[in-house]
């Protein structure tokens, strides 16, 4: 399917999956749309209206998937090949799966995100391999997934709220706005926020929008998207609108970047590449537009982040804490760009310790280093919401409490917790294996959202921690203080450090190249 772009718009366009699990959904056209089934089949021409829609889901069938445990990525084949024979001659049913490719913008290839994934076991149930990722996590970092045997499938209705007009498609529908003024207003969206207690906002989005039938067999809709028109929402959700102009449109071309070079490879089983939750990012239309983000992104159109003449796939994190960690230190998956940690320094004079030593990540984390992240004293009205609370910070929990949570998340009962024991620091102090020492068993945690996840209800604000345990008279550790530097995962931009340095005066481009060493910005569209 192809999206006929209007003059002026990138040559890029971005699927974005906005809500997924609804029995019904409730929409309100405002502006020209024509209505069609998903393959295209005209069911209501374009008229100006104001017109309240109703979806509903009849009858469906959810999707059977194929359950399987990955435990290596590669960017060589063979060495794919190698592991996943490894695999067969241990006895496990194995295989090779290729996603991604090059990327290109007109014609012309600007990189190349292919994957060779290692798979192991074969289910029809997920369970069976979930006990399968259980015995090969010691070894590996492993993460299930899953592939779709075969699709969901149901039927929609579609009908306004007079009752006068009524649509029904086993293919989903389509609505295709013909003016550029055209919203739609998707009613009651959940926000996914991870509460229990679930917020619902009205969202409002331009664009083409589609409905269909889930892989649970609930409605689900995505929308189809000029990535600079997806770039306003996302920076918009991702940043202060208070952020002085530089550092919004460093975070323009940053956020650019990851999305051209990741796109691909996120959203294997789904007809959209992008979530509009944080899993990729938030993207809530044109709900929460700024002035000022749409400036960022406008001004820096069709600019992408280049290193050795390939897309770099740039992530960004909200405070470093100091100093940057290594990209291949963070994720299990290849990246594109083997991009090192930088000291977060502002005046050049900032003297850092080894933070992978215990020593140095203790003086480090004790410290508050005149970092660009740390904003004691600086007047920057982002600094309010990001930067000071987090570039240090202290959580005290119960003993029984990790305790609990590990069970919970791990199915493991690791008895009394003794101690969490720092096994291995990346460049930025940041853990990224540790041993949790308990009375009836020992876990090795390795990957640092892992860790954070896992010592948390939620997830911990960094794993640059350190662990202090307060025992009872008897010697019996009763609660673990962890003291903490930084939010997030602390690689390429930091967010804090960037608004700092455009607050002192820096430009984009030199926040840029700051935080992505021999790296080049180039416009492409
Ligand atoms: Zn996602
Ligand atoms: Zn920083």
């Amino acid at each position: 399917m192809t999206t006929q772009l209007l003059p002026g718009n990138p040559p890029v366009t971005v699927r974005v999956g906005l809500l997924e699990g609804y029995e019904r959904v409730t929409f309100r056209c405002s502006g020209r749309y024509r209505i069609e089934t998903r393959s295209g089949e005209l069911l209501r021409e374009a008229d100006s209206s104001e017109l309240k829609w109703r979806l509903l889901r009849e009858k469906s069938t959810p999707t059977r998937f194929l359950y399987s445990v990955l435990v290596a990525s590669f960017q060589k084949r063979d060495e794919a090949m190698a592991l996943a024979e490894q695999f067969e001659e241990k006895g496990f049913s194995s295989a090779m799966r290729q996603i991604g490719g090059p990327i290109e913008i007109e014609g012309q290839v600007i990189g190349d995100n292919t994957l060779y994934r290692v798979q192991v076991g074969n289910f029809q149930e997920e369970n069976d391999a979930r006990e399968l990722l259980g015995k090969l996590e010691l070894d590996y970092a492993p993460r299930l997934v899953r592939e779709v045997l075969v699709q969901a499938s149901g039927k929609l209705e579609l009908f306004d709220q007079s009752l006068e007009q009524h649509y029904e498609s086993t293919d989903g529908f389509r609505l295709v706005p013909e003016e550029t003024t055209a919203r739609m207003t998707l009613f009651g969206v959940r926000m996914n926020s991870g509460f229990s207690y679930e917020p619902m906002e009205d969202r409002m989005y331009s664009g083409m929008i589609e409905f269909y039938v889930d892989h649970e067999g609930d409605i689900a809709a995505l929308t189809e998207i000029p990535i600079d028109t997806y770039l306003r929402g996302v920076v918009a959700a991702d940043t202060n609108s208070d952020l002085p102009p530089e550092a919004m449109k460093a975070q323009a071309i940053v956020s650019r970047s990851l999305v051209i070079a990741t796109k691909t490879v996120k959203h294997l089983n789904d007809p959209y590449d992008l979530c509009a939750h944080v899993h990729c990012q938030i993207y809530s239309g044109v709900t929460h537009q700024s002035d000022s983000v749409n400036e960022a992104v406008t001004a820096t159109r069709g600019n992408i982040l280049f290193h050795n003449g390939s897309i770099v796939d740039a992530h960004f994190t909200q405070v470093c804490g100091g100093h940057t960690e290594d990209v291949q230190a963070t994720w299990m998956t290849p990246p594109m760009y083997l991009g090192r940690g930088v000291p977060c320094d502002c005046t050049g004079t900032m003297d850092v310790p080894d933070l992978t030593s215990e020593g140095g990540a203790r003086r480090w984390i004790q410290s508050r280093p005149k970092s660009c992240c740390n904003l004691d004293g600086v007047d920057l009205p982002a600094g309010k919401s990001f930067g000071r609370k987090h570039f240090r910070w202290e959580t005290t929990l119960l003993r029984s409490e990790i305790e609990e949570i590990l069970l919970t998340k791990t199915g493991i009962d690791i008895g009394m917790l003794y101690d969490i024991v720092p096994i291995r620091r990346g460049r930025s102090g940041r853990l990224m294996e540790v041993d949790i020492l308990g009375s009836l068993s020992n876990l090795r945690i390795k990957r640092e959202l892992r860790i954070r996840r896992l010592i948390s209800h939620t997830a911990l604000e960094s794993s640059a921690f350190l662990v202090e345990v307060l025992c009872d008279s008897q010697g019996n550790p009763m609660e673990l203080v962890l003291t903490g530097a930084g939010w997030g995962h602390g690689v390429g931009l930091c967010q804090a450090g960037a608004a700092r340095m455009a607050s002192d005066g820096k430009r984009a481009e030199e926040i840029l190249a700051h935080y992505f060493p021999d790296c080049v910005i180039d416009k492409r569209y």
